[in-house]
């Protein structure tokens, strides 16, 4: 009995081992959580290099006039940033005192870090339209700054990730709102699920069907000690996080 119990312990160790080598850390919004940083800025895409983070992850907009502008809400200033020009909103003040980047600012940053995933989530866009024109220059831009392979791509918007796969098609493209298993996500020709870690909690067996499927497993936004271990240990590839210092060390352990 005690031998059965100690080659399940070593089992349990061997896996959560093999799981966490495997698995990569990506600063959500960057390493925003700590000195001179914030959300989505341009200082939050450094600090993540400087961390050596797997990836930083950031949201981009379009503006009415076609500016892709990084910033995770819709509205800034009460304007909805899809049906306002750029000129209104370009001296908008990040909680660090940055003004609000531009893609093209963020891609030229985040080139001096090759090593560094840019992690690039599409916004919905209410006008489908614009967002479909959205992907597109977002597409053009990336490949144009010779930038196609550190660059990966996510989106709650499914409209948006159909766009990425006929616009990029070499490109990692995985979808965010969990709703769809993954043989459907992999029918669509997309290339990884990027989930809330509780629909990971409730259908487990979707990282492993996954896989299988050859596309991988992101969870966001994981903060908390146990869920990072729980996400680790079922074998994630990725973990999006607000803490990436707490979880690099859980997946070098
Ligand atoms: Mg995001």
């Amino acid at each position: 009995m005690r031998l059965k119990s100690l080659f399940c312990f070593c089992v349990m160790l061997a896996g959560f081992l093999t799981a966490s080598a495997q698995t990569k850390v990506i600063a959500h919004r960057g390493y925003w959580k700590c000195e001179g940083s914030a959300q989505n800025s341009i200082t939050a895409l450094q600090k993540s290099g400087e961390l050596k983070v797997w990836g930083s992850e950031f949201d981009v907009l379009m503006t009415s006039d076609g500016k892709l502008v990084v910033n995770h809400d819709d509205l800034i200033n009460g304007y909805r940033i899809e049906n306002t020009k750029y000129e209104k909103i370009k001296d908008k003040k990040m909680k660090n005192g940055e003004t609000l980047p531009l893609l093209e600012q963020y891609l030229d940053e985040g080139k001096k870090y090759p090593d560094l995933v840019l992690v690039l989530e599409i916004k919905p866009h209410k006008n489908k339209k614009h967002e479909a024109k959205a992907v597109e220059r977002i597409v053009r831009m990336v490949e144009e700054k010779e930038m196609k392979d550190q660059v990966h791509y996510i989106s709650f918007s499914l409209d948006a990730c159909k766009e990425l796969v006929k616009q990029a098609p070499y490109a990692e493209i995985a979808y965010l709102n969990g709703d769809l298993s993954p043989k459907e996500i992999e029918k669509m020709g997309m290339t990884g699920i990027d989930y809330q870690y509780k629909v990971i909690d409730k259908r487990p067996e979707w990282v492993q069907e996954a896989h299988d499927l050859g596309l991988t497993v992101n969870v966001w936004t994981v903060n908390g000690t146990d869920d990072l271990e729980r996400m680790i240990r079922l074998g994630v590839d990725y973990l999006t996080t607000d803490n990436p210092v707490d979880a690099l060390e859980m997946v070098h352990f």
